[in-house]
């Protein structure tokens, strides 16, 4: 869903910068790419930008947690159980959304139930003006998906559709929230 924004945005004009974890898809043209692997590498790739960014729109389903201390060899199997410690990840959008004169800043919410509850509730907790709320189940390694959009306006359903399609109706729901310049 990211890459499809990513395409939408520049499709529209914007000057596009795609933050992205490995994946096997190319950039859309006129995008430009920034490779991360780690939640960590994502968060200081985005914070590095943010300021000069007028709209921020977080897709990536990022990990909340990575292990506490990560070995550079193989753990060997010993007897019984093996606990990891995890250690929580920073919220990218929610540092974001934090910055003083920062970006319009758009989240995404993948639930696997009680969609409306639970999206209605992240927009608040992460201060954000828009959120687009869709089913895991829906989206994830999927060619089509369908949108909730909640802002301060209600409620708008965009209906199941390719990727690109909604990514563009998203977009042009975003300018239409952006202050006149
Ligand atoms: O809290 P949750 O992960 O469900 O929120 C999803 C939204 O927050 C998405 O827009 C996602 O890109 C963003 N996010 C983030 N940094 C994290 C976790 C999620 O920016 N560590």
């Amino acid at each position: 869903m990211g890459y499809a924004v990513a395409q939408a945005a520049a499709e529209a004009g914007a000057e596009v910068t795609l933050v992205s974890g490995a994946t096997a898809l190319d950039p859309p043209a006129g995008v430009e790419r920034v490779d991360v692997l780690t939640a960590g590498e994502m968060h200081a790739a985005v914070m590095k930008r943010a300021k000069q960014a007028d709209v921020f729109i977080a897709v990536a389903a990022v990990a909340d947690y990575r292990p506490a201390d990560p070995k550079p060899h193989k753990i060997k199997r010993g007897n019984g159980h093996l606990s990891l410690e995890l250690a929580p990840n920073p919220d990218i959008l929610a540092d974001v959304a934090a910055l003083p004169k920062g970006p319009f800043c758009v989240g995404f919410a993948a639930e696997t139930e009680n969609l409306m509850a639970n999206a209605q509730a992240k927009r608040k907790k992460k201060g954000i003006p828009l959120l687009a709320a869709n089913l895991a189940q829906e989206t994830f390694g999927k060619e089509t998906n369908a949108l909730t959009l909640l802002d301060d306006g209600g409620v708008h359903e965009l209906p199941h559709a390719p990727k690109i399609v909604l990514a563009r109706q998203l977009v042009a729901h975003i300018a239409k929230m952006l202050p006149r310049r």
